[in-house]
């Protein structure tokens, strides 16, 4: 049987504009994301890892709708949403919500859980009276929060418990895909470990399409059924989770996956050999011409900081873009 896509990102493109002068005239662009190509079946969980400034966050906004693309073709369970006017995006945005990094900052400190959660469905007209605070009191039993919390501002929860008022107002409107923004990124590693589990139940019990943006490949390993690695607003490497961490093959996959502490024997036999990441990620406005890597790499060739690799397939699920796994290395 065919695999169904809820949701496929098709040679996505996201520039920004630099502009300088009073009149404010274009002298450059910033490629956030350039060329990515992702499809994500219904009721999984890719995961998007990179450093910041990757471009992963512009890529799951674009996804949204947050940002419309400069080029490419959006596709939700088989419509491109990527230039519907707003009027018509409407139903599309109950169905695709984002989870912030943040909560601190995505939450409006002068209102109370209580109304946080009951504004998506004020907005979009979806229940009223008693059935809206039934909705708001079934989604705080959702994400395992007590009541008496409806009652409290944002400021009278700790960093874990306000981001799940951030995934229980995502889910107030019964979404199908969630984008997940770094949501663990503020909290300490045993609250982390939690609402992982939490967002692995959420999706089991309600059939949720994940994509999960993070710096951290360790923090994914349990819960990636794809992870697409990005680099300078480039796909460099994708494969299946168990796949991506025994055979990782693009330089900088490898010096990402070597950096993850080693807690035990047995995983220690599945990182591979340690490969330091020297320097810092460029501006994306200043990016290097040919291989956006080539001047952190290792095993560059002299063709890298020349001609851009295209991506390719070298298994079934396993993609990669990089000059060592091209057949022609001819340039
Ligand atoms: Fe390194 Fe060249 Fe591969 Fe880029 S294309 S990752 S520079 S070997």
């Amino acid at each position: 049987m065919a695999t169904e896509y809820l949701i496929e990102a098709l040679s996505i493109r996201k520039y920004f504009p630099i502009t300088s002068g009073l009149l404010n005239r274009k002298v450059g662009e910033v490629r956030a994301v350039d060329d990515v190509s992702l499809s994500v079946p219904r009721g999984q969980t890719y995961a998007l890892v990179g450093e910041s400034g990757s471009g992963k966050t512009t890529l799951g906004k674009t996804l949204c709708r947050i940002y419309t693309p400069t080029g490419g073709d959006i596709k939700f369970k088989g419509h491109n949403i990527a230039n519907l006017p707003e009027e018509q995006l409407k139903p599309v945005r109950r169905s695709i919500q984002m989870v912030f990094q943040d909560p601190t900052s995505s939450l409006n400190p002068r209102r109370r859980i209580k109304e946080i959660l009951a504004d998506p469905l004020v907005i979009h007209g979806v229940a009223d009276g008693k059935r809206r605070m039934n909705r708001v009191r079934e989604l705080m039993d959702l994400v395992e929060l007590p009541q008496e919390f409806l009652y409290r501002y944002p400021s009278g929860l700790s960093g874990g418990q306000r981001q799940r008022v951030g995934i229980a107002r995502a889910l107030a409107l019964e979404p199908e895909f969630i984008v997940l923004d770094e949501p663990t990124a503020a909290l300490d590693v045993s609250v982390q470990a939690k609402l992982v589990a939490l967002l692995k139940r959420l999706q089991r019990e309600l059939g949720l399409t994940y994509l999960f943006i993070t710096h951290d490949l360790s923090l994914v390993r349990n819960i990636a059924d794809v992870v697409v690695v990005m680099y300078l607003g480039k796909m460099v490497e994708q494969a299946e989770g168990p796949e991506l961490y025994q055979n990782p093959l693009h330089p900088y996959t490898r010096a990402l996956l070597s950096s993850i502490p080693v807690v035990d024997d047995a995983e220690r036999e599945l990182v591979p050999a340690k490969v330091p990441l020297r320097g810092e990620i460029p501006s994306p406005a200043n990016a290097p011409p040919g291989c956006p890597f080539h001047p952190r790499c290792d095993a560059r060739l002299e063709l890298c900081s020349r001609v851009v690799p295209s991506t390719r397939r070298v298994k079934d699920n396993h993609l990669v873009a990089c000059h060592l796994f091209q057949d022609d290395l001819g340039g």
